[in-house]
């Protein structure tokens, strides 16, 4: 009885913390700890950070036995650097990222970081080594300066200035009447998504963390958000190892590495100009994408035209 009463207790736990607006997508990663597949080692040790240097070797996953996800995928992020992985939808790209955080074990070949496998280390010290920035941020029901203090509770009114004026979000507020104190979240004022990442950057640039996984937003962005963001994400991924899951090609032009993902394998890899020299699949990507930004730009254009 108490197989089955286990879990819907969980489930029950989870469900009440949800409604009480608990939707942080860290708290989410949290509670789903209690996956009992997840658990640290009995003679688990804190993860000793040094480069950071993360390390993927040959790593192969699947959610279902019947249906391979990650199939051999190796790379390294050298400390400080940025790789970004791009792929066509469904390719894996933010199964990686979940694999980082360790919301899921591989189920062949390892990830390392400081050459410590991730199964080997405990999940805290590994969650507090990394700052995650989701697709969606889901923001508290709070204001939107705790929003942003949440990243590292006990920052000063000072620092959380600071870290939103980083991530390009402080102009926003403060045109707001009610400043950082704006109640925000399902209950508050409800932010764009180009707005709510930023808040999600300047919560990172608060945290400090040594490494950074960036899920790109797929939603459209107008070009100044997309140009705010872009430079947001360039102080927070400055001297910091850095994943970055991308969605827009202009923000892989920068990246130190860029990994093209397609069903579970690493089809290409290299800098921008190697990879549109190589005239494969990312050269295609790269062409379309070009395309579309053109002819939204025409568009625009005729529709300003008088
Ligand atoms: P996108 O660009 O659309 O975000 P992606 O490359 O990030 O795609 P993933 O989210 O990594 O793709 O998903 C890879 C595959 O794994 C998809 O086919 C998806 O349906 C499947 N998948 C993702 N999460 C789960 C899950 N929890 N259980 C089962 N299958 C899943």
């Amino acid at each position: 009885l108490m197989q089955i009463y286990r879990p819907l207790n969980f489930i029950g736990f989870v469900y009440r913390e949800l409604r009480q607006g608990l939707t942080d997508i860290e708290e989410m990663f949290k509670l789903l700890d209690q996956d009992p597949e997840i658990e640290d080692k009995a003679n688990a040790e804190p993860l000793a950070v040094t480069g950071p240097v993360i390390r993927f070797d040959d790593v192969t996953f699947h959610y279902d036995p019947d249906r391979p996800i990650l199939k051999g995928v190796s790379f390294e992020v050298p400390a400080g650097k940025t790789v970004a992985i791009v792929g066509p939808t469904g390719a894996g790209k933010s199964t990686i990222s979940r694999l980082l955080y360790r919301f899921y074990d591989v189920t062949g070949g390892a990830i390392t970081i400081d050459g410590q496998d991730l199964r080997d280390v405990t999940q805290e010290s590994l969650r507090s080594a990394i700052g995650m920035v989701p697709q969606d941020t889901v923001l508290f029901n709070d204001t939107i300066g705790y929003n942003i203090e949440y990243g590292r509770p006990g920052a000063t009114p000072e620092e959380v200035r600071e870290a939103a004026a980083m991530a390009q979000v402080g102009p926003f507020i403060e045109t707001l009447p009610k400043g950082y104190d704006t109640p925000v979240g399902e209950r508050g004022l409800k932010l764009s998504g180009g707005e709510k990442q930023r808040v999600a950057i300047a919560r990172t640039i608060l945290k400090g963390p040594s490494i950074l996984i960036l899920d790109e937003a797929t939603s459209a962005l107008d070009t100044k958000t997309e140009r705010d963001i872009q430079s947001a994400l360039d102080v927070v991924s400055a001297n910091r190892t850095t994943v970055v899951i991308a969605h827009r090609l202009s923000t892989v032009v920068n990246a130190d590495e860029i990994l093209v993902l397609r069903e579970g394998i690493i089809a290409e890899r290299g800098g921008h100009q190697d990879l549109l020299a190589q005239d494969g699949l990312y050269a295609q990507m790269w062409n379309r994408q070009r395309e579309a930004t053109e002819a939204e730009e025409k568009l625009l254009q005729t529709a300003n035209d008088p």
